[in-house]
């Protein structure tokens, strides 16, 4: 039951009614019986700034997550950005101090890493090619480089953004071969699509069809649950991790964070 004394969690983005993160965490605040409640918020970019500076005046607001489209937009916003937010310059997990300040995180790669781990796909010294060099692509490129894998090549439509990243990269973790390159996952062990391509049903990310067998496919789209990259992957024998995994392993990271239930 909501109280005078349940504190309040959200997720801020637009459009907003595809989001499970308020089903998820409340369905963890209920399991855990933490007095805590998740609602989403939906806020168009040109009054995100209005939305962020009322949630700051709330007391009882303990953070809130971070979609689409303004990931990096709150980070201009934050008083403080720690860890992959302050190498990536985009923000997805928002905590509330007492104060008022607000602190920005960027868990969305972690979570992809941790999926993979937790699945049981190795990643130190792996060539990697990631398409996609926005927001989720920078996430998962930066983790990845951070879990020591041996090489990463980008793609990405609009070819500076991939670029840009590559530089940034480089910049980071000097010790991972990092590259620009085309739209070809062949001889990669893994391969991910980091892009919004694969949210219409027939839409591919990119060619599995003379990828070995072996070929680790990842994916960041959560719906549909399987893409037509997952499902061609599949059918082509590789094993293939779906997207949903990368929300689902940010979980207890959000939480922490978030000083929830401490
Ligand atoms: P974003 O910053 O807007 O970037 C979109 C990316 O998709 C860019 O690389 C863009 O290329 C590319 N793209 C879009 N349409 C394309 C097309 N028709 N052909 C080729 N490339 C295309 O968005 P984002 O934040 O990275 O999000 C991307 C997806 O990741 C979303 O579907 C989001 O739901 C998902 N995501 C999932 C999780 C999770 O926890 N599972 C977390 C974060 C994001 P250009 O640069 O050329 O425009």
């Amino acid at each position: 039951m909501i109280t005078g004394k349940t504190r309040l969690f959200g997720i801020i983005g637009h459009p907003i009614g595809h989001v499970r993160v308020p089903m998820t965490f409340n369905e963890r605040f209920a399991r855990d019986a933490i007095d805590a409640v998740s609602l989403p918020f939906d806020a168009v970019p040109e009054r995100f700034a209005d939305a962020v500076r009322g949630l700051r005046a709330f007391e009882n607001l303990g953070g809130f997550i971070v979609t689409a489209p303004h990931k990096q937009a709150m980070a201009a916003l934050c008083d403080e950005l720690v860890g992959e937010a302050r190498l990536v310059g985009a923000v997805n997990t928002v905590r509330r101090d007492a104060d008022g300040r607000l602190i920005g995180e960027l868990f969305d790669g972690q979570g992809f890493v941790r999926g993979l781990l937790a699945h049981g796909h190795a990643l130190a010294g792996k060539r990697v090619f990631v398409n996609g060099a926005g927001g989720a692509g920078n996430a998962v490129a930066f983790a990845l480089a951070r879990a020591g894998v041996a090489a990463i090549t980008v793609h990405n439509r609009t070819a500076s953004r991939a670029a840009d990243l590559v530089q940034r990269l480089a910049r980071a973790y000097p010790r991972c071969a990092v590259a620009v390159g085309p739209k070809d996952a062949r001889g990669f062990e893994i391969a991910a699509n980091a892009t919004s391509v694969g949210l219409k049903d027939d839409e591919l990310s990119f060619d599995v069809s003379e990828l070995a067998p072996t070929t680790l496919v990842a994916e960041v789209i959560m719906k549909p649950e399987k893409t037509a990259l997952i499902l061609a992957a599949e059918a082509r024998g590789c094993p293939a991790q779906q997207g949903r995994h990368m929300l689902d392993h940010q979980m207890d990271l959000m939480f922490d964070f978030m000083r929830i239930g401490h």
